[in-house]
């Protein structure tokens, strides 16, 4: 099928210019003014943005996590990505205690085959490695286009690693070509923070964010930077949330050291506040990282800008609040741990970052599309508009206005972070390699659309050739 895109503002990390946009067989095959061509589908876009379909390098789908599983499966998931304006996103596969890699992403594809609505990669989070097994193993996953490597610096007990695998699998790294990502935070002093607090008798929400402070996370980013930088491997941190991990990153950044750090959507707009809510509301911010303090928004819109900070993902692990955060109704330390978002970004970077003079459009597509490809393997193929790049785009209106609600949302939770925040700008279309996915607030396309995406190694391109993996 052929689709022609006409007069929109064409928006990418370096220009913005109104064009028209032709689509031919699955990619992006012209780009021009006026074009004068024939296509089976002619969408008009004046007055609107042509996005690149933006790239979530961060979620949590179908995911058994604190004696639960995340509410959202796959094709719930990628529906709810797909109304947001996400085309792509890499989730997490997780080793299993003693499982091989191999079993492990048997595992996670079965969940996704047949049912994914948008186009996905996977990170393999590494919790065990064993010496004349998963050690060798690991480094066989770039082959398969799993070029990324997750470790866990806290959740003692469960998936945290200790610095023995966390320094073994970034030489291994170092040597394979892949990407080393942490969740940085130390936990082994959570552990004995969550203990005392319930010891005095504290089992309220709020003691998630007060036994996981920001010491806790800068210490940890500060290690995994030094350990990667030994070892000579790139490192990728994800979900920053304040000062003290922001700064090892940046100066990190600045002495021309191979580290990468991402926040998340979440973080710019929740705080202490919001998880000090009555009544256990406060178990809807219950994530980790935890909400900071406010004075750490201005930080993130600071590092997002100067690039201190390259990308903003959502870290979708979603619970719902009836029945799963529940769980820890008399205990905090037994809330499920995560929170929805993977429909929301795009709006709520919109708005609050270019409507509100933060950051460019230019920046925002860097920021959600442009370099989430590039750091994970996905680049030039998708994350631009460029002739032979997959056809991911985004119509988008930017004079749209749109109530955030639980009730307009399609991920199966219960609550929203955002209800009731009033935005301007949305999307209007949603091309997945040409393929309409949402039009004008329905959805159109079936699962099994999505596809598999073997990912190249930190630093290369993915051509942009069809080369997807069933
Ligand atoms: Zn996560």
């Amino acid at each position: 099928m052929s689709v022609l895109i006409k007069g929109g503002l064409v928006v990418t990390a370096s220009d913005s210019t109104v064009a028209d946009v032709f689509v031919d067989d699955e990619r992006i095959s012209l780009i021009g003014e006026d074009l004068d061509v024939q296509a089976d589908k002619v969408i008009d876009a004046a007055g609107k943005y042509v996005l690149p379909g933006c790239i979530d390098p961060h979620t949590h789908l179908d995911m058994p996590f604190g004696g639960t599983v995340t509410i959202d499966d796959v094709e719930s998931g990628q529906t709810s990505a797909a109304f947001g304006g996400t085309t792509c996103h890499v989730d997490f596969c997780i080793q299993g205690k003693g499982q091989t890699f191999a079993q492990a992403l048997d595992d996670w594809r079965a969940k996704a085959n047949g049912r994914q609505m948008i186009d996905m990669g996977y990170h393999m989070a590494v919790t065990d490695l064993a010496e004349g097994g998963t050690l060798e193993e690991l480094a066989s996953l770039p082959e398969q286009g799993v070029t990324s490597y997750k470790l866990f610096m806290a959740y003692k007990g469960a998936l945290m690693v200790d610095d023995e695998t966390l320094f073994r699998t970034m030489e291994v790294a170092a040597k394979t070509g892949a990407l080393v990502m942490v969740h940085a935070e130390n936990g082994d002093v959570v552990d004995i923070l969550v203990r005392e607090a319930l010891e005095a008798g504290h089992t309220e929400p709020l003691y998630h964010a007060l036994t996981r402070p920001p010491e806790a996370e800068g210490e940890a980013t500060n290690r995994a930077i030094q350990l990667a930088h030994l070892a000579g491997a790139p490192l990728y941190v994800v979900h920053v949330t304040c000062k003290e991990a922001v700064d090892p990153i940046a100066a990190a950044r600045a002495n021309g050291w191979d580290v990468w750090g991402e926040t998340c959507t979440q973080y710019f707009f929740t705080s202490l506040d919001d998880i000090s809510k009555p009544n256990f509301e406060g178990a809807k911010y219950v994530f980790s990282p935890p909400v900071r303090d406010k004075s750490n928004w201005d930080v993130l819109w600071n590092a997002v800008r100067t690039d201190a900070l390259s990308a903003i993902s959502t870290d979708h692990c979603a619970f719902s609040f009836e029945g799963q955060k529940s769980l820890g109704k008399d205990d905090f330390s037994k809330i499920p741990n995560g929170g929805p978002g993977i429909e929301d970004r795009l709006r709520m970077i919109h708005e609050f970052g270019v409507r509100a003079g933060r950051i460019s459009l230019n920046r925002m597509v860097e920021l959600l599309a442009t370099n989430p490809a590039k750091l994970f393997g996905l680049y030039p193929r998708k994350g631009t508009i460029a002739v032979g790049s997959d056809a991911d785009l985004v119509v988008f209106d930017p004079n749209k206005q749109v109530t955030l609600s639980v009730q307009s949302s399609h991920s199966k939770v219960d609550y929203n972070l955002y209800e009731g925040t009033q935005v301007t700008g949305s999307p209007e279309v949603v091309l997945l390699r040409g393929h309409v996915l949402v039009e004008n607030d329905e959805l159109v396309a079936s699962p099994g659309i999505g596809q598999y995406v073997a990912r190249a190694r930190y630093g290369e391109e993915l051509k942009p050739v069809r080369t997807s993996v069933a």
